[in-house]
């Protein structure tokens, strides 16, 4: 009697590092677009978040055995995907790149013909390598995380790989060693996913709740925070 009912918490799982969507900062907290933008929501919709930053593929992975309730983690809204997850309203626009090293003189699919290229495991842009493989006869490594993909090529291991084009902006800026290549390819929007007709109360709240900051200005500020401009 009288008491006020418990504020619910969802698992979301995002990836380890991804910035400037999530990623640790000096005080190994995790913040980001993705994350600053999924506790703007929490609080306006009255819920809470327990974010688990386990890496992008199992993240997708957890969500899709139960274990976590939801991911955000700059995660492409692909047609497969939609067979496997629902999603919450698009919130960013995205599209697959090729970096290179800086300074490389690769600056075309064609010019990777028996090298090898790194790329990220369950990602859109290694789906999109992936299917250029044949026809460019490039060989693959993959990696669970963007920062050991980067290395691969920064280290010469790899003469290029694959990641979405806002966040080799980004790392290029904060000086990653990488240039990129190639137009965007495969351009769709992120979104954030639940397992398919799973927690439909959840994606309400994140669609209701980012509905709000997009019209009281926190979704910009969120994104100018990072980025330095409004997107
Ligand atoms: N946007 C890409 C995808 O959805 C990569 C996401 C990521 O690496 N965190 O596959």
């Amino acid at each position: 009697p009288g008491s006020k009912a418990q504020a619910k918490t969802y698992q979301i799982g995002t990836d380890v590092t991804y910035p400037p969507f999530e990623f640790a900062n000096k005080s190994n907290k995790y913040v980001g677009i993705d994350i600053d933008i999924m506790q703007a929501i929490a609080k306006e919709e009255g819920f809470k978040v327990n974010v688990k930053p386990v890496g992008f593929n199992a993240a997708v992975q957890s969500v899709q055995s139960g274990q976590l309730d939801g991911i955000i983690a700059g995660m492409t809204i692909t047609p497969e995907r939609k067979d496997k997850f629902d999603f919450g309203t698009p919130y960013y626009k995205t599209g697959a790149v090729m970096a290179v090293k800086k300074g490389s003189d690769i600056t075309s699919l064609k010019q990777l013909k028996g090298k090898k290229v790194a790329l990220k495991t369950g990602t859109a842009a290694a789906d999109y390598a992936n299917s250029l493989k044949k026809k460019y006869g490039f060989k693959t490594v993959t990696f669970d995380d963007s920062d050991n993909m980067y290395q691969d090529v920064t280290t010469g291991n790899s003469v290029a790989c694959f990641d979405d084009q806002p966040v080799l902006q980004y790392g290029i800026k904060h000086g990653l060693k990488l240039q990129i290549a190639t137009k965007p390819a495969n351009q769709g929007w992120y979104g954030f996913g639940v397992k398919k007709g799973t927690h439909k109360e959840l994606v309400q709240k994140f669609n209701a709740g980012l509905k709000k900051i997009r019209a009281n200005g926190t979704y910009d500020k969120i994104v100018g925070k990072y980025l330095g401009t409004t997107a």
